[in-house]
């Protein structure tokens, strides 16, 4: 058995997974964000109930929205308040007396895809979230990449779209990072619901949306292509810089299959190596791809493991 959590801004899901994989079972709370005892106690809550049924599991892997300081363990740029700058894996390894390993959650969505999702067998992976934002994770032979700074894989940050905004008669808006610019604010799910309430005054659901261009309406056709404009010349340029063997799709966009399809013709169609087939897919744990990750992650060749 391997004890996974996924942690959110939002909720807290917990999921025990036998030998193969398949999760056993399966808890789901919301995160108690600003009080760090409740935020322990939901967690052990869960492992204490998951100990009666299966007996201990030694490991524990965690899936976190938000980045760890490589150097200090420390919680960095996540939302909740409860666990900023606290030491998260050694913490919550002397709580619950075994070994806990904490990654972020797009990370943890690119390791699942890796190992037997829809990037099954492939070498580089180059995971994206289309969620509310805009999210990355890169796993290149099983590993992770990077770790100086512990924030890696956000191709959503640092980006300049307001030349193509202005182009498409859009108005740029400032990002949660504090610049302008960033695709994050545009490339998802609120950012198709930005570009339609722009174009056209009024507010429509993400999905609505998608729903109305699939049924051939003519008010959502340009809010999809400038949207697939936008996102797709900043995933160009990420396949350019790595080459990726696969580029599975996680978050609530990755469930619009017609959507994934048009912006990997559109990345293949910009980029400079030829790609003969679907690069661009929709993720095959697109909605559990953070916490099989996480489950995976005492898995991964040299880390360390309770005896
Ligand atoms: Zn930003």
């Amino acid at each position: 058995m391997q004890y996974a959590f996924d942690i959110g801004g939002s909720n807290i899901e917990f999921g025990v997974f036998d030998a193969d994989g398949v999760v056993v079972l399966h808890r789901k709370a919301s995160t108690p964000r600003e009080d760090r005892d409740a935020f322990v106690e939901t967690l052990s809550a869960f492992v204490r109930e998951a100990d009666v049924q299966f007996g201990k599991s030694p490991d524990i892997g965690i899936s976190l929205a938000g980045g760890i300081d490589p150097k200090t363990g420390a919680v960095i740029s996540a939302n909740i308040p409860a666990i900023k700058d606290w030491p998260i894996a050694e913490a919550l390894s002397d709580i619950l007396g075994r070994s806990v390993l904490v990654e972020n959650d797009a990370d943890c969505f690119a390791l699942a895809e890796a190992s037997t999702g829809a990037a099954k067998e492939a070498r580089t992976v180059f995971a994206i979230i289309l969620g509310t934002g805009v999210g990355g994770g890169i796993v290149f032979d099983g590993q992770f990449v990077g770790g100086k700074s512990g924030i890696r894989g956000e191709w959503g940050h640092g980006n300049d779209v307001t030349g193509t905004l202005i182009r498409h008669g859009l108005s740029p808006v400032v990002c949660g990072c504090g610049r302008v610019g960033c695709l994050d604010v545009w490339g998802g799910a609120r950012g198709l619901e930005r570009i339609y309430a722009q174009i056209h005054g009024a507010k429509l659901a993400s999905n609505d949306i998608t729903a109305a261009w699939q049924a051939g309406d003519t008010s959502a056709a340009p809010v999809i292509d400038i949207y697939c404009d936008l996102v797709a010349r900043e995933l160009a340029l990420m396949v350019n810089v790595l080459d990726p063997d696969c580029v599975p799709v996680g978050g609530g966009l990755a469930s619009e299959a017609a959507l994934i399809a048009e912006i990997d013709q559109r990345v293949r169609k910009q980029v400079l190596g030829r790609y003969d087939a679907p690069l661009v897919v929709p993720g095959a744990y697109a909605r559990d791809g953070g916490l099989r990750g996480a489950a995976l992650l005492h898995q991964m060749p040299g880390r360390p493991k309770s005896d």
